[in-house]
């Protein structure tokens, strides 16, 4: 059976690549009906905040990422990650190096300036039993490094193919600091292992770490999982995806009103295909089709209009139940408390505002600033609005006579009243048309007026009609 996870370090949000990385691992297992684990890597104590944690485990779940164990925690693992380092360290894999920071902050300076790669010297590797006894007597400080041997590793990434590296290009590394805490190299191997994790899936920036995992897992005698290096995902100046390229984590886009499955359904796309040109695609088709050998190997361009586009396309084409329980998530994240009790009392009229509206929403922001507009009676009026409602004054009381003896309430029977209206007076429809609008809306522009008004309903109507009336009787 096959086994994935995802192993994030809770030193902040959840960016974009975490988040694409996380579905990856995700998909492959679901679509394997192998297993997933959460595993939080907080082995780095100053910079692991709770906060973090949280964030992490929240942004996961309305992604709607679900794992099968853990989450575990790295920091409650040292004992474990002891016992295989002084086993490493037993069988000459692995050594203690006291060598102070001093000593290897001036070694480093001094090649540096000679213009020659400096990687540590083994000075340690020399000390003898007597030595090193004496030392740790002495209680000074120390770290393990890890053994390389000489040689070459050679691997086959699941995306790029064959890799191989000279052995001579990695230094003993250290795999446990002196604060004994282990270092991330040395407790993903052990953790991995342990955990039986048959396929790696990580971000292509981890392809150095990996020959000194393969070194780690052989010396352990383990065995090495397939890995499988994703693209990076870059901004639109081609430079890696960052802060400075505006929102870079799944929070912020949320907060902007992106719907969860248009973002993963997005992300999903940023770096493999369905073989097709399908874009939109649930969660269900995804897991169907994922295959971690059809990711690409070039790097993707994180598009922002796309998503947007994509985010459209789902309020505009979700089931209205879905669309109203995201609308209602939403408003409950933001804390947009006033306008659930609104929501509450009639959900039908709720449905039918949003079906109104909702090919003009790219966000879920647009559509509850405009959804405002139909739930509450004191909505703004805007400038330009007001200018067709000044001069259109007279028609709002004429249309307003007819619509509350109209009995039909369609927009068909509407749009006849209205016409026949500005038929026997000899006046364009216009004249009518633009100021119920501006007077039922607060706005110039919006959806195909007579719907509005059949949305609406005659209560509604009627009460919005006299409103703006009444501004005008001093
Ligand atoms: N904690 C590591 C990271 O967030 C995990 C890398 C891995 O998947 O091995 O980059």
């Amino acid at each position: 059976m096959i086994k994935t996870r995802i192993a994030p370090s809770p030193t902040g949000a959840i960016h974009i690549g975490l988040a694409r990385t996380a579905l990856y691992n995700f998909f492959y297992s679901r679509n394997k009906k192998g297993k997933f684990l959460l595993r939080i890597e907080d082995t780095d104590r100053e910079r692991s905040t709770e906060a973090s944690l949280n964030s992490i485990i929240e942004g996961f779940k309305w992604l709607g990422i679900e794992w099968d164990e853990g989450p575990f925690f790295q920091s409650q693992r040292f004992g474990i990650y002891k016992r295989f380092a002084d086993k490493l360290i037993e069988e000459n894999k692995a050594y203690r190096c006291f060598c102070s920071t001093d000593r290897l902050r001036n070694e480093r300076e001094q090649a540096s300036k000679e213009g020659r790669a400096w990687k540590y010297d083994r000075l340690c590797l020399n000390l003898t039993d007597d030595e090193i006894e004496r030392k740790l007597k002495a209680g000074d400080p120390y770290v393990i490094r890890f053994f390389i041997p000489n040689g070459e590793s050679v691997y086959n990434d699941l995306i790029h193919g064959e890799i191989r590296k000279k052995h001579s290009d990695i230094e003993d590394f250290v795999i446990m600091r002196s604060d004994e805490s282990f270092t991330y190299n040395f407790s993903v191997v052990v953790d991995d292992a342990l955990m039986g994790i048959t396929h790696v899936i990580r971000g292509v920036e981890h392809i150095n770490n990996t020959f000194k995992q393969i070194l780690l897992y052989k010396a352990l005698g383990f065995n090495p999982p397939l890995f499988a290096h994703l693209p990076l995902i870059l901004g639109p100046d081609k430079k890696k995806l960052s802060k400075r390229h505006g929102a870079s984590s799944i929070d912020e886009y949320r907060q902007d009103g992106i719907i969860s499955k248009a973002l993963v359904n997005y992300l999903t796309l940023l770096g493999w295909s369905p073989g097709d040109n399908r874009e939109i695609m649930d969660l269900a088709d995804i897991i169907a089709l994922f295959d971690v050998k059809r990711v690409k190997k070039s790097n993707a361009v994180f598009d922002k209009d796309k998503l947007l586009w994509m985010n459209s396309m789902y309020i505009k084409e979700m089931d209205i139940e879905a669309l109203s329980d995201e609308v209602l998530s939403f408003i409950k994240h933001q804390g947009i408390n006033g306008m659930l009790s609104v929501i509450d009392k009639d959900r039908d009229y709720f449905y039918r505002v949003l079906e109104l509206i909702r090919d003009r929403a790219t966000t879920l922001v647009d559509l509850i600033e405009t959804a405002r507009i139909y739930l509450f009676e004191d909505y703004d009026i805007e400038k330009k609005a007001m200018k067709y409602i000044k001069t259109g004054i007279e028609h709002l009381k004429l249309i307003k006579q007819r619509y509350e003896a109209l009995e039909v309430w369609d927009k068909s029977h509407l749009e006849e009243e209205l016409r026949a209206l500005s038929e026997e007076r000899g006046e364009k429809a216009g004249l009518f048309i633009h100021p119920v609008r501006a007077a039922l809306t607060g706005r110039k522009v919006g959806p195909p007026l007579f719907d509005i008004i059949e949305v609406l309903g005659k209560i509604r109507t009627i009460k919005r009609l006299d409103r703006v009336i009444n501004m005008y009787i001093i």
